[in-house]
Formats: C-alpha cells, structure tokens, sequence
C-alpha cells in the first residue's frame, strides 16, 4: 500500500516509521512512504502555512491553499484513487477494526494538523474520513499520523513474520490477549502456568482463550458486551 503524508513535518513520520515492522514492511516493498510540505506549495519569502482566526482568539489556523495544493500533489503522484483522511482529537477513535479497513485501502493520505487546526473548508472540501487517535490533544497530527502507519504496516500481507502473527493480537476478536511467556520455565518471578508445557494443544488453546475472557472481562468489560459469546465462552466464564 502507499502512503502519503501532509504535513508540516514529514520526516517525524518517516523516522517512525523506519524501525522494526514497518521499517521492514517498506523494505519488502509492502509499504511506500511519502512526505508532502504544505510549506513547498506556500508563496512569497516566508512561505506562509497560517494566519490568524477570524472572531479573534488565541493562536493560528493552517491556510487552505497550501495544503490544498499538497494534497493535490500527493493526490496526482499515483493513479489509484486515495482516501484523504485528517487526524483530529475531533475525529472518531481509532479501533482496530477501523485500522483493518483503512490497510484494506491500495492508498491513503494522511492529513496533519498543527496550531489551533486546520481550516474546516479544507476539510469539508478534501477530507473523507477524520481520526482521532484517542480523547487527549497533541501539538500535531504527526504522532497521530505515525501511529496509522504503524497499525496498518504490521496488517500488510507479508509484513509480520509468522511468529510474530496478528491473528491472535488483541481486538482481533473483540478480545485482549492472552498473557505469553517464555524461557526459563522457572525464574525467582515465577514459574510458567503448566498446561503450556503440557504439550496438549486443545488444553492450551482453551487455557490461553479462557486468560482473553478473563482478561477482557477485568480490564475492558466494554469489549465483552460488543461480542456475541458463544455457548462455550459463557461456560469457560461461568466456570
Ligand atoms: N484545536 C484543536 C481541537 O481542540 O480540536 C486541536 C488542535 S491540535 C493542538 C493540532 C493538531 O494535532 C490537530 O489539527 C490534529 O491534526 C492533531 N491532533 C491533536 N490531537 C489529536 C488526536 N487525539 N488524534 C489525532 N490527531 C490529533
């Protein structure tokens, strides 16, 4: 997939992206990575990106034009047709559900905010989708932006290596994880739960579904009553 970012600063998100899985996602060619400055498409000496809201108040507005013209030339420099999405605390939160459905896209444009925001006509006129990467206010859409990268990087078929799969991530089925261990099997922190070296496979995957149940019934009991439990679930719950 490509993406492409707008943004003030475009090599924050290419820095965070160059590590890792999704380092290695751009390596294989599963990823492309692109920045575009709006401070490219601005005029004059200063290069003007914002100005002052109208009504008054404190701080400034990103100008429509420049990143206008950046998203256009983001826009021109592939064929396939880009969804233009704008990272804001305004927008819905982003899910993994949301996450397997913008990796699903051949192409996104990632719009980062800075100061007070951006022009909402630039919004109402280029935006399709707006994200919010969660309810506290950051100083720029970058992290934001990163942070889509990330999660829809490590989704690309080919980008995990098999050990590091995502099937059983959590969210993946409305759950949170199992806890994981590995060598030594005993440690002065503790020692490893027994049935995962029983070796008996049909006991440790209903060992390790009944730790998400438990796990997600404790810690987000909100993600439980969006899933369907089936009849096997109510009992490893009721047991
Ligand atoms: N005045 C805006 C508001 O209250 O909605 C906040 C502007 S914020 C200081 C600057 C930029 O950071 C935003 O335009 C947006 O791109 C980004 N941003 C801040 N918090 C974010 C969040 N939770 N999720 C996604 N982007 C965020």
């Amino acid at each position: 997939m490509r993406v492409d970012v707008v943004s003030l600063f475009p090599e924050f998100v290419a820095q965070c992206a160059a590590f890792g899985v999704v380092g290695r996602a751009q390596e294989r060619g599963l990823l492309s990575l692109h920045g575009w400055n709006p401070r490219d498409y601005a005029p004059g000496n200063y290069r003007r990106v914002d100005d002052r809201p109208f009504g008054g108040g404190p701080g400034m507005v990103m100008l429509i034009d420049p990143l206008h013209d950046a998203i256009e030339a983001a826009r021109a420099a592939d064929p396939r047709e880009a969804k233009v999405v704008y990272l804001t605390p305004q927008g819905a939160r982003l899910t993994q559900a949301k996450v397997r459905e913008l990796a699903a896209h051949p192409r996104l444009i990632l719009l980062c905010g800075r100061y007070e925001g951006v022009d909402e006509r630039l919004i109402e006129a280029e935006v399709d989708e707006e994200l919010s990467i969660g309810d506290y206010v950051l100083s720029g859409g970058e992290l934001a932006a990163a942070v889509v990268v990330d999660a829809v990087a490590r989704l690309q078929e080919g980008a995990l290596n098999d050990a590091e799969s995502a099937a059983q991530d959590s969210f993946e089925h409305g759950l949170l994880d199992c806890p994981h261990y590995t060598r030594p099997v005993e440690h002065p922190l503790g020692h490893v739960p027994e049935v995962l070296l029983s070796g008996n496979h049909a006991e440790i995957a209903r060992w390790r579904r009944m730790e998400s149940l438990g796990r997600t019934w404790l810690r987000r009991p909100d993600l439980l009553d969006e899933q369907a439990l089936g009849k096997a679930d109510r009992a490893l719950l009721d047991a």
